[in-house]
Order: C-alpha cells, then structure tokens, then sequence
C-alpha cells in the first residue's frame, strides 16, 4: 500500500514539476518505476515488467547489477568527485579497460558526460584537425540532442532544431528494406551506398569535408546492419580524401551487438570513435570519444580547445571499471551474442511468419527491430517516420498490460533486453510479443 501511495505522490510531483525530454507536456503519462532488478522493472503499482527496451538501450548488464552498485557504493565513500586535471585511479583504469577492448590505434580516450557531447567533441576535433568546415552523417541516424550533434541527427527530432544545419550534409545509407538505390541485394546496397556517398563528398568538395560521422548500425532510426563491406568503404572513401572517420558507437558498444564494438568485427578502425550507455550501463553517466594517433599527434603540441567539469567523474570511472569487469567475468559480450543467433534471431523469424503485419525483422547480438507494415507488399507502415499512431500505441499498452516493456519508435518495435538477459526471459518477451503482434494483425486488418 505505502508503495502505491508513493507511486502516486511520486506521479503527481512529476506532473506538476518535471519537464520532459521531446514531449509537449500537457497529457504525458509517465509510468512510475519503483524498482527494478536484473532484467525486470516494478511499476507503482506492483507489477513487474520485463525490461525488453534496456531503459534507452543503456542497461547492457541489466538493473542494480551488486558488483557496479558496490563499485559506486565504495567509490563514494573513498573520493566522489575530482577535477579533470588531476590524474585518479578510477580514470585511469577505465581508460585502461576501454581502449584495450577498442580496435587498432584507439588508445586514448576523452571522457564526457553521455553520448551527444562525445560526438559534439568527435566533430570539433575532426574540424580542427583538418580545418575543414563540413560533416557528413546519414540520414535516418540519431547522434545525440545537443546543438551539433542534433543537426547531425537524420530524424524528424532534427527539424524543430535546424537553424541552417550547422556544417552537416546529410547522405543516404544503405537500407535494402526500403532501399533509396532499387536495389535487390545486399552486395547491390552496398555498392550503390557508396558509390552515392563518393558522389556527395565530390560533389561537395572534398577539401571541405573534415568528417564523415555514422553509427556502426543506425540504432533508435531502425537497426538497420549495413551489408558486409560498407562500412570498410566508408573507411576507404576517408582514406583517399583526407576525411576523419568518426564511427558512433554509442549504442552499438559494449555487448550490445554481441561484440565490444561493431566497428572492429567488420575489420574497421575508425580515427574517432564515440561511445556511452554501455561503457557502465548508464549507473552514472559516462561517455567518451576514442581517439587514434592521427588525431592524437595534432593535439600533442597544440592545446585541445575543450572540455567539461566532470570529465572521468571518478563516480561514473568507477561504474565502469566495475561494469567492464563483471562483463568479462560473467562472459556478458558472449551472452548477447549466443541469445541473438539461439533465441531471438529463430525467434522472430517464425513472428514474421506468423504475424502478416511484420514486415520485416533484423539485427544481432541482443540489438533487432520488428518493422509493422500495414500491407507486405507495399510495405507501408503502420506509423510514419518520427511519428506515432493508434496502432503503434494500442502495440504499446497491449505489450505493458501482458507484462513487457517494449522499447518503440515510429513503425518498430525494438528487441533489445539486457545483454545479461537469460534464455528463459528472452523467450518470455517473444512469446508476448507474439501476443501483441496478433492484436496488431487484428488493427491492421479492420
Ligand atoms: N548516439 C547514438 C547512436 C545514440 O543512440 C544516442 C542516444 O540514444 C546518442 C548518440 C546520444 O547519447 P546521449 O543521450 O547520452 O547524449
């Protein structure tokens, strides 16, 4: 009873007093979360919910892992803040155990507060490094919700924010699904995407070009794996026109595709690298920009112009450490990958099958998107880009009310637990999913 008191005390204060993040804020209706465990949250009213979003696909080793809780817990009581001049173990450490799981020469690291100043001071560096004006990032790609790294961004959340698009042009990435190249395969994509993205640099003018910014696979704008090859492609196109490689690994890193990091299964080693959520599972925020030598040696003689109060906040460092080792310990990275090609990969191939309303599923690791169309063969979707519809919503409330937290966006839905997440609970989500994919057939069919 105390508890529902206080979900409703707590509820009340958030409506009166918390402003949230892209919303209009008359009629929002957050749900309480009261606690959470593992791979499973608590709404104020007591039920438990499994957590198939990771928050914002953040909680790699799932809530309230004891190790990382412990880790904050000490690191409180022994030193919890110190300026980002001075040298301190915790920082230290975690430098150490990203940049050894990093690929090629990515062996420094700047730390930032989440992923959105990563790529803010990922683009700054790459301009100065190159003094040249101009960055170039997909279309359909989420970078962060500051000012440059929302100009970055390829979705509709961009719009409101575009004053002038701040030196950003944007390209078209490869996406066989609903291909902008007619193309029939995956090598056919590949090849047109980069055979496009040549065009818009010459286009361009190479000489004004300082980066080409993209995720290791587009996250929140549709998990959309780019076929073998692309990626090296890109690192080619950079290499023969002088441009600094900037991979976004915000999402993708940490377990989350079954792997450290994406970039380095496909062979490729970007010149910057930016990464968050994962690096300590969002306990206390932490981000980060990779640096290799190219960068580095610029900056050995001259100063860096930047930087922020709590860079390496020992508290997040500490998390960290923490949330790395217990990665390894617990073969975390293995995990994700073994659910992804075992449960879930089989899993969704036989919704697809079942359920006429999806379109099409794809991903690996513990990172897969579910696209509902209202038509398989026109593939149009159930809500458009950046926007939300009755169907979409009534797929959401159907999900909570049978025990899942699903993780939406536009037309898709995202499976993306916990890279912690067993076998068992894995098979849970999909087999409400399932459930909620009947009920989306049943809408798409009236
Ligand atoms: N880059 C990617 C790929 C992301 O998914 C996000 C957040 O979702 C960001 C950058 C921004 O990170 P943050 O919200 O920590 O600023």
């Amino acid at each position: 009873m105390a508890l529902i008191d206080d979900a409703a005390r707590t509820y009340e204060l958030d409506r009166r007093h918390v402003f949230h993040s892209w919303s209009a804020q008359a009629g929002l209706d957050p749900l309480v979360i009261t606690r959470a465990a593992g791979s499973y949250v608590w709404d104020g009213e007591g039920n438990r919910l499994l957590d198939f979003s990771s928050q914002l696909v953040n909680t790699n080793i799932g809530h309230q892992y004891p190790d990382v809780v412990e880790a904050i817990v000490e690191q409180a009581r022994r030193l919890t803040t110190i300026a980002p001049q001075h040298a301190n173990d915790v920082r230290s450490e975690a430098a150490r155990l990203i940049v050894e799981r990093a690929p090629g020469d990515l062996d420094r690291v700047f730390f930032t507060n989440g992923g959105a100043d990563a790529n803010e001071h990922a683009v700054r560096m790459a301009r100065l490094v190159t003094g040249r004006p101009k960055v170039l990032s997909r279309y359909r790609s989420y970078h962060g919700g500051t000012q440059t790294a929302i100009n970055l961004t390829g979705d509709p959340r961009r719009f409101p924010n575009d004053a002038g698009n701040a030196g950003v042009v944007h390209f078209f990435g490869p996406y066989l699904y609903r291909s902008h190249f007619h193309a029939r395969t995956e090598a056919e994509e590949c090849e047109r995407a980069l055979a496009h993205l040549e065009q818009v640099i010459e286009l361009e003018g190479p000489q004004t070009v300082a980066a080409v910014l993209l995720e290791a696979i587009p996250g929140t704008a549709g998990i959309m794996v780019p076929p073998p090859g692309y990626l090296a492609g890109v690192r080619e196109l950079c290499d023969r026109y002088g441009i600094v490689l900037i991979i976004d690994e915000v999402m993708t890193g940490f377990g989350r595709t079954g792997a450290w990091f994406h970039s380095a299964t496909e062979g490729v080693v970007p010149d910057l690298l930016t990464f968050a959520k994962g690096v300590n599972s969002g306990y206390v925020p932490l981000g980060g920009v990779l640096i290799g030598d190219r960068i580095a040696e610029h900056f050995a003689q001259r100063p860096y112009p930047g930087g922020l109060t709590y860079s390496g906040h020992p508290l997040a460092c500490a998390a960290a450490v923490a949330a790395i080792t217990v990665m390894d310990h617990d073969v975390v990275v293995e995990n994700a990958l073994g659910i992804g090609q075992e449960v879930i990969a089989p899993g969704l191939a036989q919704l697809a099958e079942r359920h006429p309303s999806v379109g099409e599923v794809r991903g690996l690791g513990v990172f897969w998107a579910i696209e509902l169309v209202t038509d398989r063969d026109t593939r149009a979707p159930v809500a458009p880009t950046g926007g939300g519809s009755p169907i979409m919503a009534e797929a959401v409330r159907t999900a909570k009310s049978l025990g899942l937290l699903p993780f939406t966006n536009s037309n898709r839905i995202h499976v993306v637990p916990p890279c912690t997440v067993s076998p068992q609970e894995a098979q849970e989500g999909l087999d409400i999913l399932d459930k909620v994919l009947s009920r989306v057939d049943d809408l798409v069919d009236e």
